[in-house]
């Protein structure tokens, strides 16, 4: 995420996040950035006022005290909230975030699906994986190219490559 909206979330939830605070070192894992496109913003926002609205529930006190969230990132297409010292009301409000990011593009925050793409799954909008397929196409051309101009001349590497393989094989 950019840094301008990233400093905001950290900046109205500061409560939530350790980073710029005074810590103990041998404190574990820190949240330092949110390792996610810019179209789960609000989304993330939402969780964060969920999860500060719980904590300052009355008898929450001590919770308060010691939660922060450790890591915020994107795995499979989905989003990823760990924390330190939460409640079941906590991990099911990260839950919640995490099911309805599958149908947020990371991108730009419109509707979007989970697909997947070159290999990684990721939720885009049409709009947003056209752009990325670009993208690319773009990267491999220009490595295609980069690669012919490199292998000139090389040729006969790639028959005792071959000849390892079955060696291999064998045992
Ligand atoms: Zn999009």
């Amino acid at each position: 995420m950019k840094k301008s909206l990233e400093e905001k979330i950290f900046k109205r939830f500061s409560s939530l996040f350790l980073n710029g605070k005074d810590i103990e070192p041998k404190t574990p894992h820190i949240c330092l950035s949110l390792d996610v496109g810019n179209g789960w913003y609000r989304l993330i926002w939402e969780m964060c006022e969920k999860v500060e609205k719980e904590l300052n529930r009355e008898g929450n006190a001590k919770l308060k005290e010691k939660f922060f969230f450790s890591q915020i990132k994107e795995k499979f297409g989905a989003l990823r909230s760990y924390f330190n010292c939460g409640n079941k009301i906590i991990f099911d409000i990260t839950l919640e975030a995490e099911k309805n990011s599958s149908k947020i593009c990371e991108y730009c925050g419109e509707k979007g699906t989970s697909q997947k793409i070159g290999g990684w799954i990721k939720t885009l909008c049409k709009n947003c994986r056209k752009e990325k397929e670009k993208k690319q196409e773009r990267r491999l051309d220009e490595y295609v190219k980069e690669y012919k101009g490199k292998s000139r001349g090389v040729a006969t590497e790639s028959s005792e490559g071959n000849k390892d393989n079955s060696i291999n094989k064998n045992m």
